[in-house]
């Protein structure tokens, strides 16, 4: 990522708050492997820069970071939360649920939705990285008359 000058150690930094040597492993690694990863795979990286360093301090952070809203929560399918960060911008997830391929969509497409939560309900959605399941193009044109599994 060029000239991103935010690495989350300045950011916590800026925020007055204190970044030990365990965490600032983490989010090495975390910066480092960029893209969408889970708790499991920076876990597995950190244990070999410190073996020390517990699953459940990566969870800690993990949570930390986004309570500060550094990084941003989805799922894509199977058991594990997938986080990316949030300089990543805006964006959201199809993932099909017969060949595990995911594919980007537009914030834009969000737009209408957010609008008419709030009209109708009041409400303010805090939609900034979703995922919808279902079939993709290439599945279904294989296989036209499958439908996607609920839930
Ligand atoms: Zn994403
Ligand atoms: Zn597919």
């Amino acid at each position: 990522m060029p000239q991103d000058q935010n690495t989350l150690i300045a950011e916590l930094q800026a925020r007055g708050m204190r970044v030990t040597p365990q965490r600032a492993i983490i989010f090495e690694v975390i910066e480092r492997l960029s893209g969408h990863i889970t708790a499991e795979e920076i876990f597995s990286e950190v244990q070999q820069i410190n073996p020390y360093i517990s699953l459940a301090t990566v969870y800690r952070t993990l949570e930390l970071l986004q309570e500060l809203n550094l990084i941003t929560p989805t799922n894509l399918g199977g058991s594990q939360t997938h986080f990316a960060m949030q300089g990543h911008g805006a964006h959201h997830h199809l993932v099909c649920q017969k060949c595990g391929g995911i594919e980007d969509f537009s914030d834009d497409l969000l737009e209408t939705l957010r609008t008419q939560l709030e009209t109708r309900y009041g409400f303010s959605a805090q939609i900034n990285h979703f995922s919808i399941f279902g079939l993709c193009r290439a599945c279904r044109q294989a296989n036209p008359s499958a439908q996607p599994q609920a839930g």
